[in-house]
């Protein structure tokens, strides 16, 4: 869709590895539909993941309590939060749509992408109080979590070992994304690439590929708990 402008927030340290592919095909697909695609590629920008006191450019209001959120909320007024921060941000506001390409680390994201949230997703910005989950301050944007998994579909359903896929998905979808108003697009999962034939990785891709070009016609899920435990 043209005009459109994506944001690929993308984490994985091998530009061949499967997650490379699918950031690959995003850009390609989105790109040939006449979207505008930005690509935060974290490891090759060596991102900083950790929430630290030099996150604040200027004075502190407390210096001698320090508290992250409330510096970080307070630098966000005055325009001085540092400077890889506030060029991420920059993305996320002109992003129509955010797109998650990671590779599945202890049910959750790596953590160069959980801090890549921490530090860009302050409040002010993304979210405040009221200004949460339907009202969250990014509403209007959909996103979606794209990911590889190391188990197979049948681990992660009910009736496997991992429990449902959605089960963990309930912290990420519901506690980061819809919580900053996101509408949250079904997740894009490819399970166990390490050990499906080189035939299914490529249906994998194609999948991927199919479901891009009508992702602007998609209908956002439905962001409550039945969708996640029911
Ligand atoms: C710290 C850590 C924690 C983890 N925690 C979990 C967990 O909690 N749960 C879980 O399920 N897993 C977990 N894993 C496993 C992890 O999720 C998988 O290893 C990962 O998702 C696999 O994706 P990849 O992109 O790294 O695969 P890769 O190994 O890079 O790719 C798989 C195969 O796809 C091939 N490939 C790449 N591009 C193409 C292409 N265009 N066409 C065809 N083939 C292609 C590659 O050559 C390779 O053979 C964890 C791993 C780590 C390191």
């Amino acid at each position: 869709m043209s005009g459109k402008n994506v944001l690929i927030v993308y984490a994985h340290q091998e530009p061949k590895s499967m997650n490379g592919s699918l950031k690959n095909i995003a850009v390609d697909v989105l790109s040939k539909m006449g979207c505008s695609v930005t690509v935060s590629d974290l490891y090759a920008m060596n991102f900083n993941a950790v929430t630290t006191r030099n996150d604040i450019a200027g004075d502190l209001c407390n210096p001698q309590h320090f508290s992250y959120g409330v510096e970080t909320m307070e630098a966000y007024k005055k325009g001085c939060l540092c400077e890889d921060i506030l060029k991420e941000q920059e993305k996320i506001t002109e992003a129509d749509l955010v797109i998650f390409q990671f590779p599945l680390y202890w049910f959750s994201f790596p953590a160069i992408m959980k801090g890549w949230i921490d530090r860009c997703f302050v409040q002010g910005f993304a979210f405040d109080f009221p200004g949460c989950y339907d009202t969250g301050l990014l509403k209007g944007k959909r996103a979606i979590l794209s990911f590889t998994t190391g188990g197979t579909e049948h681990m992660f359903s009910s009736e496997g070992k991992s429990g449902d896929i959605k089960y963990l998905l309930w912290p990420i979808q519901h506690g980061i994304i819809h919580f900053c108003g996101f509408q949250v697009l079904a997740p894009q999962i490819s399970y166990a690439p390490e050990y499906v034939s080189e035939e299914r990785r490529k249906e994998m891709l194609q999948n991927w590929s199919r479901r891009l070009k009508n992702i602007w016609n998609e209908k956002p899920i439905d962001c409550t708990p039945p969708w996640y435990f029911h």
